[in-house]
Order: C-alpha cells, then sequence, then structure tokens
C-alpha cells in the first residue's frame, strides 16, 4: 500500500489546458472518490496518476516515489474500467492468472494468488468458465480479480459500474467496499454518481471544470459545502 500525493498537476492537450492546478494528498489505505460532472477531468486525473497520460505540470508521488517520469508498468498500480475486456478464449482462471504468467511468475505462487482473489469475489465456482457463460456482475468481479491478483499499491477504478443495471451497481458498490476493508488498499475511485460517491468514500474529492472545488468526508461536504456548486452537485440525486 501507498499514499498518493498529487501536487499543483496541470495538464494541457496541445495548448488547450483541461487539468489547472489540482491538489489530492490520498493517505495510505485510504478510499478516496473523485466526483463530478462528465468532462470535468476525472479520468485524465486519474490516468495521469497511473501514468498513461503525461503531466505537463506539478508532480505526483506514490509513496515517497515522485512518478512524473515513471511508465505505467513500473508504477505499482492495477486499474478496473468500465469496458473491462476480459480474454473470450481464456477460463476465468486463466483471465486472472495472465498478468502473473506474462511477469514470470511460479505456478504455485499463481495459484495461491488467483485462489484468494477469488475467494474474496466468491469466484471460486466459476474459474473453470468461459466468460460468455458469465452474468455481467460475474465478469465485473473478474475484472477485479485480474488487478487483484497483481497485489498493488495503489487501485484505480474508472466508472467501473456505469454499465451495469441499477440493482447490479448497489451490490457491486456493497462488494468493493467489502473488498477495501478487507485488502486495505488505497483507493482512487472516479464516479459521476453523487450517491456512490455518498456511500463509498473514506473522502470525496468533488471537481469541476479541471479544478478542485472540495475535499471532504460526505458528511463534511454534505453539512459544509464550500460554495453552492459543492451544494448543488452533493445535494441532489443523479
Ligand atoms: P471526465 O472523466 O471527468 O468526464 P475527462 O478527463 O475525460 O473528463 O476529460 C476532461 C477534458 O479533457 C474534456 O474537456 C475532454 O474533452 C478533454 N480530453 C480528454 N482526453 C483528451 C485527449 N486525449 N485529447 C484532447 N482532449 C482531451
Ligand atoms: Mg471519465
Amino acid at each position: 500500500m501507498a499514499s498518493v500525493d498529487v501536487r499543483a498537476v496541470r495538464k494541457a492537450f496541445g495548448s488547450h489546458e483541461v487539468i489547472h492546478g489540482v491538489d489530492i494528498s490520498i493517505s495510505d489505505g485510504e478510499f478516496v472518490v473523485l466526483v463530478g460532472p462528465s468532462g470535468c477531468g476525472k479520468s485524465t486525473l486519474l490516468r495521469m496518476i497511473a501514468g498513461l497520460e503525461q503531466i505537463t505540470g506539478g508532480e505526483i508521488a506514490i509513496g515517497d516515489r515522485v512518478v512524473n517520469m515513471v511508465p505505467p508498468k513500473e508504477r505499482d498500480i492495477a486499474m478496473v474500467f468500465q469496458n473491462y475486456a476480459l480474454y473470450p478464449h481464456m477460463k476465468v482462471y486463466d483471465n486472472m492468472a495472465f498478468s502473473l504468467k506474462l511477469k514470470g511468475a511460479p505456478k504455485s505462487e499463481i495459484e495461491e494468488r488467483v485462489g484468494v482473489a477469488a475467494d474474496v469475489l466468491g469466484l471460486g465456482a466459476l474459474l473453470d468458465r468461459y466468460p460468455r457463460q458469465l452474468s455481467g456482475g460475474q465478469r465485473q468481479r473478474v475484472a477485479m480479480g485480474r488487478a487483484i491478483v497483481r497485489n498493488p499499491q495503489v487501485f484505480l477504478f474508472d466508472e467501473p459500474l456505469s454499465n451495469l443495471d441499477a440493482k447490479l451497481r448497489v451490490a457491486m458498490r456493497t462488494e468493493i467496499k467489502a473488498l477495501h476493508q478487507r485488502l486495505r488498499t488505497t483507493s482512487v475511485y472516479v464516479t459521476h454518481d453523487q450517491i456512490e460517491a455518498m456511500t463509498m468514500a473514506d473522502r470525496i474529492v468533488v471537481m469541476h471544470d479541471g479544478i478542485v472545488e472540495q475535499i471532504g468526508t460526505p458528511l463534511d461536504l454534505y453539512d459544509n459545502p464550500a460554495n453552492t456548486f459543492v451544494a448543488g452537485f452533493i445535494g441532489s440525486p443523479a
């Protein structure tokens, strides 16, 4: 596990700046939710933490290591996306084992790590199935399993539930939180859904047009919104 520090971070695409100097300090083991309207820069910020986008100002540290120049593969991070693509020709077990096999991990270690992840996610009985034989929720669990087996210092989630139906979304929220209680991996979770943010976050970061409007616990934001944007955004349901 590790802390994540985003310090005065900027991002421009060409001459168009979309992140205008953002500071977020995330503690080791914390579950932080980035929330804000579509286009405000949530995914870009997450991709910069992952190293998938270069930052154009400021710095990002994971633990005590500044990672501005560190390529994604050398950051100890696993990302879960909305459009998780499982390998259709591989069974659940092999989907989860794949990244460890690529790294050349010993078979015994792979078996153990996949076993633990399958246990945590309730996938034990499904390891021999192919993705096409799974429900949407089960597939999303396999996608999370692939992230968990890598035992990263940080999980990054980019709207992982937005393709699921409403009922499943609520169930998966609870599961992801339970997973965090068990593993305590530092997590940065992006959503545009206020309810998701309020129910899942240790702290919420409210973003708007490339800046941070407020950071606080769900209760802080609800009781003491810094401005009318935060009040309107947190106060009104999705
Ligand atoms: P969010 O995830 O909050 O919906 P994004 O981070 O995807 O927002 O986008 C923030 C802003 O950056 C948007 O105005 C978007 O159009 C712009 N943007 C994102 N990626 C690129 C890119 N690769 N090239 C140019 N502009 C981009
Ligand atoms: Mg996005």
